[in-house]
């Protein structure tokens, strides 16, 4: 409803953003994070937890905009969405940052044995023969998918002294950090390969039991795209043949997993979905809603 100047309408957090959001999507309307009120909503502010079903969207009866902070739309039935008239859109450009940092982190972590050390200290074991380190300078990443992530991710192994070579379908996605191969050739050349495509029915299981073999023995892998794109039961053998080295992982296939084998598997470092969870990020996304609301608004008028 449009009043003069003032556009009043509900909008309903769902999951969690900045702090600093609700204070600042005032000058919108009424800001709530009641989840009861979702029948009420005009718009709809969800990251990964929500899941837009077409069960949620018919509750929604009075939803105009649903927008997802982050990149994945896979949480959202954007199809039935738009039969409903809704619009739904995401923040794909705030977290490329904060998800490259976190695929590095996972990447130095693990040749560098931060974890095994730590806990031995923590237990207080004194395990410097066992922590042989390796480095990342001079060896080759492999990147499966070289989007947005993918690039920030390439330029800060450049930084390091890396080789990056990547796989994407699209023909010369980011050729000017990244030396495009096959999808054979990143698996058999790489030291390091990191995921960074969306969940779709091309990705969904693509590190397989097949693929693995055909990946250097000891190869390190890192997966902040998405839960799906791996099996996990093939990753784990691998992790206890010692074909795979080590595996750093954020993604699941659900949040939290309900049981992984991953959990119990040798040499992994794992973190909670947590890959956009930076503050920065988190106000980078907040800085794009209000954008975003307020070209919904003007075009209401
Ligand atoms: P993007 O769209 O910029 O890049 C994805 C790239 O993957 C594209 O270049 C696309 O052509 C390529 N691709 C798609 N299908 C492919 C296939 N079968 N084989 C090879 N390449 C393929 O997206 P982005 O911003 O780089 O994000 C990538 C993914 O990261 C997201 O879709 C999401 O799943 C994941 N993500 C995770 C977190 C987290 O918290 N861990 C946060 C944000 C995004």
């Amino acid at each position: 409803m449009y009043f003069g100047k003032v556009f009043f309408m509900l909008i309903l957090i769902c999951d969690a953003f900045d702090k600093s959001l609700p204070n600042r999507l005032k000058e919108f309307g009424e800001v709530t994070d009641d989840i009861a009120r979702l029948p009420e909503a005009e718009i709809a502010l969800v990251r990964s937890k929500t899941k837009c079903t077409k069960e949620w969207i018919d509750k929604a009866t009075n939803l105009k905009m649903i927008i997802r902070g982050g990149v994945g739309m896979d949480n959202v039935d954007i199809e039935y969405a738009k039969e409903k008239n809704i619009i739904a859109v995401n923040t794909p450009e705030a977290s490329s940052i904060a998800v490259a940092e976190l695929a590095f982190a996972l990447m130095i972590a693990m040749p560098n044995q931060i974890i095994k050390g730590h806990e031995g200290m923590i237990q207080g074991k004194w395990l410097k023969k066992e922590c042989k380190r390796t480095e990342l300078y001079q060896k080759t990443l492999g990147l499966i998918g070289s989007g947005r992530i993918g690039r920030e991710l390439a330029i800060r192994a450049k930084a390091f002294g890396m080789k990056v070579i990547a796989y994407d379908i699209i023909a010369g996605a980011n050729a000017d950090v990244v030396e495009q191969k096959t999808f054979d050739e990143v698996l058999s050349q790489s030291d390091y390969i990191s995921l960074h495509v969306p969940k779709t029915p091309s990705t969904i299981g693509m590190i397989c039991k097949e693929n693995i073999a055909k990946m250097k023995d000891g190869v390190y892998l890192i997966n902040t795209a998405r839960g799906a794109c791996v099996v996990e039961e093939d990753i784990v053998e691998a992790l206890k043949s010692g074909k795979i080295a080590g595996y750093g992982n954020d993604v699941w296939a659900s949040d939290p997993p309900e049981s992984t084998p991953l959990t119990s598997a040798p040499n992994v470092v794992l973190t909670p979905h947590i890959g956009a969870s930076s503050d920065e990020n988190l106000l980078r996304i907040g800085d794009i809603i209000v954008e975003k609301i307020k070209t919904f608004v003007a075009e209401k008028k």
